[in-house]
């Protein structure tokens, strides 16, 4: 046993490791801490650099896209880069390995980066949509983003849409949008009918998500919370590490294997 870990530390892993191998129907819930390990900036917080330059309601929100999409576009295009080129850390393939291990049934996630599809979590719900599809401002067509990614992120070139030639804008929630409803809805009913959720490099403070834990918890759930900084629910989970999820989620997922 490495000893990088403090004691009590060492003592939540074990206990996460036997909540989560008591449990039938884990679901767990990450935001951007999970993928910043990878390198990927949280883009709707104030202190991932995006915003030194841009106003986040000038560049990132519905309107701002709608009334400017080339402006947007130019915008993304940096963040887009650096999500494209991220790779998933230990975090994203622990909780991976725990969905094929059969302990967790549902990935819940605010990030845009596919990093735990790529990491093989099959049952992921990206509640802030992801960057994989475009959807057209006048036809709603939906495309794969695959074939305008490299066109974009090369040369710069915004998508437009193949039937009707208007702008394409990515399937990621912007700023003063609705989270995609049905995504949505299997979220908040996998927090009501869980029996643990597990959130992972999440402070909690971005509503509505931050109020599936409560969900959970009012049907009677454990919870387990990894996260650098506390949360407004740390009083009320079963185990609480201020820890690194690269770290710490890898270390609870070999005791749980008992490996
Ligand atoms: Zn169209």
């Amino acid at each position: 046993m490495m000893t990088d870990l403090s004691v009590s530390t060492l003592m939540g892993i074990r206990c996460a490791a036997d909540i989560i191998r008591g449990s039938k129907h884990a679901v767990v819930l990450t935001g951007a801490g999970i993928s910043t390990p990878s390198g990927v900036p949280d883009f709707r917080s104030k202190d991932s650099g995006l915003w030194e330059k841009f106003d986040p309601f000038e560049v990132a929100s519905l309107s701002a896209f709608r009334y400017n999409p080339l402006g947007f576009y130019s915008w993304l295009r940096n963040l887009a880069r650096g999500i494209f080129e991220a790779m998933p850390n230990p975090a994203h393939y622990g909780i991976a390995r725990l969905e094929q291990a059969g302990y967790v049934q549902t990935v819940i996630t605010q990030n845009i980066d596919l990093l735990h599809q790529r990491a093989g979590s099959k049952n992921v719900l990206e509640v802030h949509g992801s960057m994989s599809s475009l959807t057209c401002t006048s036809c709603y067509r939906t495309v794969d983003a695959l074939g305008y990614i490299e066109p974009y992120l090369e040369r710069g070139e915004a998508p437009y849409c193949p039937a009707c030639g208007s702008i394409l804008k990515p399937d990621l929630v912007l700023m003063g949008e609705q989270l995609p409803a049905r995504v949505w809805l299997k979220a908040q009913e996998a927090s009501k009918n869980c029996d643990l959720m597990i959130v992972a490099g999440s402070s909690l403070e971005v509503l509505p998500v931050a109020g599936l834990p409560m969900r959970a918890l009012e049907n009677g759930a454990h919870l387990v919370l990894i996260n650098h900084t506390p949360t407004y629910l740390d009083v009320r989970a079963d185990v609480v590490l201020h820890e690194d999820v690269a770290q710490v989620i890898p270390r609870i997922v070999a005791e749980v294997l008992g490996e």
